[in-house]
């Protein structure tokens, strides 16, 4: 088993990271993060002048083409620098795009992807509800109903990243009132964001804080027929078939996330002095070094072997959670070592670690907390389901 990225894939990694490190440096992101609640649009605009919005989707579609493992990279790349703002690219061109590629039908692909992959139109993912994220479906009381040539939706979402400057919301509402199964009676629609029916409203979060995350409030909201995305009555296993994706997918961003710690830390401490020494010099604060090197590995390592099975065609279930969970953590343990390297500056927003910190302590909740992972992780080990 090989995870050597081919030629062309390092030539990708390489020119995005020379790209990231004069346009969109850790000093940017920073200064963009302390502009809390403000969409970063000239982040938008510049990976849409890269070409970055179209990496994944089929070239006929107007992309670039590319598999998991490109957009990974990407992934990985952009959240050296930019953390969780990574996101602004993420949800929009990885994971709408994905949906719409996986379960639209031709004249939707047609209509949204050349778009996206332009950069000219924005999706937030609407699934979480207020009474609950885990239990997505038995917290679920957004309902949608037909109306002529399309539906009417009503309900309250929560948490849904960029959807005070989205164009359209993928939404998960039920369209069955008292279905046999949970499961069943859901459906995905790709709701226009901005009508009268639809009002948000940001919560104010301690980590990325620019790109926004909004409650969002549905009165008769409307959807028209063509914008139904899949089957209607099947949206929740339909989203099931993104899982496997958008776990791999953060655990590349948490990659991203130790990368940048990582290399913030060594920098600073072959810097810093105490004691007449640089602190590098200390044996606690090389061992603090080991430790996120090894971190490092065992994520990426973990990272690619879900990707690499997933791109097999085999079965990635199992994987794709325990790479999840083991990214997501060791990026805040190593996001908190860079932190205590950096003492006293580790605290003050000017420095990176502290952004780190943030955002990687997100990713042991969402966009599934590591509990449910692992009760996943058990119930394949033949386990009675546990919830
Ligand atoms: C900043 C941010 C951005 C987000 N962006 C989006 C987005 O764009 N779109 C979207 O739809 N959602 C988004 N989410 C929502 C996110 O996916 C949920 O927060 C997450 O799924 C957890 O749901 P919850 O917050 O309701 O927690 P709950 O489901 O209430 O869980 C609370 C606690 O109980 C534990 N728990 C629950 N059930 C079990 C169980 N069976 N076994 C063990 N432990 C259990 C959980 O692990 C957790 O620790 C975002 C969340 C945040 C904070």
């Amino acid at each position: 088993m090989d995870f050597t990225l081919t030629e062309e894939q390092e030539l990708f990694r390489k020119t995005v990271r020379q790209w990231v490190d004069q346009n969109i440096p850790k000093s940017l992101a920073n200064e963009i993060e302390q502009q809390e609640h403000e969409f970063p649009h000239q982040l938008w605009d510049m990976f849409t002048e890269a070409g970055f919005h179209g990496v994944g989707i089929d070239e006929q579609y107007g992309g670039q083409g590319g598999d998991i493992i490109t957009q990974m990279i990407l992934m990985r790349e952009l959240a050296r620098s930019l953390a969780g703002l990574a996101w602004v690219w993420g949800i929009s061109s990885f994971s709408g795009a994905k949906s719409v590629g996986m379960f639209g039908n031709e004249e939707q692909k047609q209509r949204f992807l050349p778009k996206l992959a332009r950069g000219e139109i924005k999706f937030a993912i609407a699934y979480t509800e207020p009474d609950g994220g885990t239990d997505v479906l038995g917290a679920m009381k957004t309902f949608a109903t037909k109306d002529g040539d399309g539906w009417r939706i009503t309900g309250q979402k929560i948490w849904s990243t960029a959807a005070h400057v989205a164009d359209y919301l993928l939404l998960l509402a039920r369209t069955e009132r008292n279905p046999e199964k949970k499961s069943a009676g859901t459906t995905v629609f790709l709701v226009p964001r901005d009508q009268e029916g639809i009002t948000t409203r940001q919560i104010p979060k301690i980590g990325m804080r620019a790109v926004g995350s909004c409650e969002v409030f549905l009165e008769n909201a409307w959807c028209p027929d063509e914008n139904v995305l899949g089957e209607v009555g099947r949206g929740f296993h339909q989203s099931l078939a993104t899982l496997n994706n958008e776990r791999i997918m953060l655990a590349a961003l948490c990659c991203g996330i130790i990368d940048g710690a990582l290399e913030e830390a060594l920098d600073y401490i072959q810097k810093r002095e105490a004691f007449g020494k640089k602190i590098g010099q200390f044996q606690a604060i090389q061992h603090f070094i080991a430790d996120m090197r090894i971190m490092q590995t065992q994520a990426e390592l973990m990272t690619f072997y879900a990707a690499w099975k997933q791109q097999q065609g085999l079965d990635c279930g199992l994987e794709s959670n325990m790479a999840k969970i083991v990214a997501s953590e060791n990026a805040g343990r190593v996001a908190d070592l860079a932190l205590q390297m950096f003492g006293g500056m580790g605290y003050a927003y000017e420095t990176n670690p502290q952004r780190y910190w943030r955002d990687a302590r997100l990713y042991r909740i969402g966009p599934i907390a590591n509990e449910m992972a692992r009760n996943s992780i058990a119930e394949m080990m033949g386990l009675p389901r546990s919830f």
